[in-house]
């Protein structure tokens, strides 16, 4: 089995003074041999973590990237952009940029190929809300999400994560993430024939220390993506350590 891979993902969180003394304890902490490690702090501080991982098996992450290479984009930041200060994955599609940025999937997608393009690993995540899980129609969402974001040959990461279940202390059930788990794969076989079969699927929404070792070891589950516990340096290695 390919080894796990843990995420985290600082959201806008990290001055930098915070996010250098977080960086020192999460580097002090890290075990020599686990788990791929991804830190994916705001745009603001990706230099000084590209500076502090440079020398480390921990790779550096985005939150996002525009679709374009370059242009009359005021705020964004393009994927060479990423490149060029030494970030290797970008997450894309998360629930907070699908609601609070009007995300959609086609763009995702673009995200996707213009992340790919300029040399980084896209983790593009999918989810259905809580209406949806209890109106029993998530699949339709989560099936939709897969064939509108993931791009033609997609080489990426792809991260499950209900939106009821981010932030809110309440992850899905170990059946819960089981049983979607089987359905992303087979959707990814669907439309990527063997090659999905190789697609790695994270799950993310509330993994914390105490519930990462069942999480981890969920067949299919191939790491997590981690939002607020990864905010604190004990809590993020104890779910390093959970993984293998
Ligand atoms: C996330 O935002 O990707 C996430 C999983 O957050 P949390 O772990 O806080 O639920």
């Amino acid at each position: 089995m390919s080894r796990q891979m843990i995420v985290g993902n600082w959201k806008m969180n990290g001055l930098r003074e915070s996010s250098r003394e977080l960086v020192a304890a999460l580097l002090a902490g890290m075990p020599k041999t686990g788990p791929d490690v991804v830190i994916c702090p705001p745009f603001t501080q990706l230099a000084l973590l590209a500076d502090s991982l440079a020398s480390t098996s921990v790779g550096l992450g985005a939150q996002d990237c525009h679709q374009d290479p370059s242009g009359a984009h005021t705020g964004d930041i393009s994927a060479p952009m990423l490149k060029e200060l030494g970030v290797s994955h970008v997450i894309l599609g998360h629930s907070e940029r699908r609601q609070e940025h009007g995300e959609l999937d086609e763009t995702v997608r673009e995200k996707a190929v213009a992340a790919a393009k300029a040399g980084l690993t896209p983790i593009v995540c999918v989810g259905e809300t809580n209406d949806q899980r209890e109106n029993g129609d998530y699949t339709d969402t989560l099936g939709w999400q897969i064939k509108g974001s993931l791009p033609d040959g997609f080489c990426g990461i792809v991260a499950y994560e209900p939106i009821w279940a981010i932030g809110t202390g309440l992850a899905a059930t170990e059946a819960q993430i089981a049983e979607t788990m089987t359905f992303l794969r087979q959707e990814l076989v669907r439309q990527f024939g063997e090659a999905g079969k190789a697609i790695k699927i994270l799950y993310g929404g509330s993994v914390n220390a105490d519930n990462a070792v069942a999480i981890l070891s969920i067949p299919e589950v191939a790491g997590a993506l981690v939002g607020g516990a990864s905010l604190k340096a004990d809590a993020f290695l104890s779910i390093v350590g959970a993984a293998s």
